[in-house]
């Protein structure tokens, strides 16, 4: 049995990386980004991923605790505490945080080379890159996230909303407004995720129809404008605040709701990790939850000696509920026709939000019962 090469060094690969490096296997880590990069994400810790960073031996206690949720519409605010405590840290942070600790874990981690098919070779799996060549391997961890090889894209709906992120310096009044807070904006069409992270820092993360953008002419500062014409808590948060960086980060074409289900025809030996795995809707926040519990799990059950489409099964499984209320609960927040109805509940009954926030995520998944 040759050792897994794994693609991508988001957090499933590293997770993936240090559990195998952990149990003593030379697992091959291939990311093709050079340095430190920023991401499109919400950049919110939930709970279970903040358990999970730190079982893998990274320090959080620079990312500010977050345990109050705040909805947003119009001028309307209502809010509640979460049923947990969950962080903010820059992915940036994070993920820098999660190859190094793979690294020091054992793992060999291969930067600034990408990736572009993985091809069946025989019985074994035949990784290409241009600037590695080619490598054999019985075993890929395939955890790409959004970005597909060519020769093993996700087949899904994507939806048509835009993610676009920026960095913010807020005013100091803003800023402890902000404090342990997560606010959700209902915005046309989409909605808005906006939060503090390290270094007094805060990130506004929006999902918009790709319309929006195009009335804004392109331009962010535009769209701000416009977003805050209906949101005017939006323009308050953001009054004073200086920009971080020079445009935002962009993504479109996002699977939400898919999940990956093992096939007849899946090769045994590759193993789709992360949003490569599942993909869900970004107020959950607990894309990098699903993202860790994969790569942990997917690494348990290789060790294990189970084939990839026991894993594929077994997470698709666990991740099954948590995904239906997921899907449920963006339609009805993108949904305009419900909002006031929405918000009205919300106020009358604010735990209602976290009983959501808890039904949306992955308290349930037990690394499948593998345990190392
Ligand atoms: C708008 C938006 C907001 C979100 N907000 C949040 C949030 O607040 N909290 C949360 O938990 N989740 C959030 N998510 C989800 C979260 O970002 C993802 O679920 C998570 O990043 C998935 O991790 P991953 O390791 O699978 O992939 P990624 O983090 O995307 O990592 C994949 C890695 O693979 C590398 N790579 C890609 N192609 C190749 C190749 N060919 N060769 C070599 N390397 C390659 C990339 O450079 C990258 O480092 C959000 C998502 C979106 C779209």
């Amino acid at each position: 049995m040759t050792e897994p090469v794994i693609i991508g060094g988001g957090p499933a690969g590293s997770a993936a990386a240090i559990e195998l490096a952990r149990a003593g296997r030379q697992a091959t880590l291939i990311e093709r980004t050079v340095t430190a990069t920023d991401k499109v994400c919400g950049d919110f810790l939930s709970a279970e991923a903040v358990s999970r960073i730190e079982a893998l031996g990274i320090d959080l206690t620079d990312a500010p605790p977050i345990d109050t949720l705040r909805l947003i519409y119009r001028r309307q605010a209502v809010q509640t505490k979460l049923p947990f405590t969950a962080r903010g840290l820059s992915r940036r942070a994070l993920d820098e945080a999660l190859l190094r600790q793979a690294r020091a874990a054992g793992a060999s981690v291969l930067r600034g080379h990408r990736v572009s098919t993985v091809e069946g070779c025989g019985a074994a799996l035949q990784v290409l890159s241009r600037s590695l060549g080619e490598i054999v391997t019985d075993t890929v961890f395939l955890a790409t996230g959004k970005h597909e090889l060519r020769s093993d894209a996700r087949r899904a709906r994507r939806s048509e909303l835009v993610g676009l992120k920026m960095y913010y310096r807020p005013a100091p009044s803003q800023r402890l407004a902000l404090r342990r807070h997560i606010e959700l904006m209902l915005l046309p069409g989409g909605y808005a995720g906006l939060q503090l992270i390290e270094r007094d820092s805060a990130v506004l993360c929006v999902l918009l129809p790709a319309a929006c953008l195009s009335a804004a002419g392109g331009r962010w500062a535009r769209l701000v404008d416009l977003l805050g014409q209906d949101c005017p808590h939006l323009a308050d948060r953001l009054s004073g605040a200086e920009t971080l960086l020079d445009r935002p980060l962009a993504i479109a074409n996002l699977p939400y709701g898919y999940v990956c289900r093992a096939r007849r025809d899946h090769r045994n030996g590759l193993y789709r990790l992360g949003d490569q795995a599942a993909v869900i809707p970004s107020f959950t926040g607990d894309g990098v939850a699903l993202a860790l519990a994969s790569g942990s799990l997917a690494a348990r059950v290789w060790l294990n000696g189970d084939g990839s489409d026991t894993y594929q099964r077994r997470f698709a499984h666990d991740v099954s509920v948590q995904m239906r209320s997921a899907v449920a609960v963006h339609r009805l927040v993108l949904a305009r026709v419900w909002r006031p109805w929405l918000m009205t509940v919300c106020g009358v009954w604010p735990g209602v939000m976290g009983l959501v926030a808890r039904q949306t995520r992955i308290a349930a998944l037990t690394d499948g019962g593998y345990a190392l």
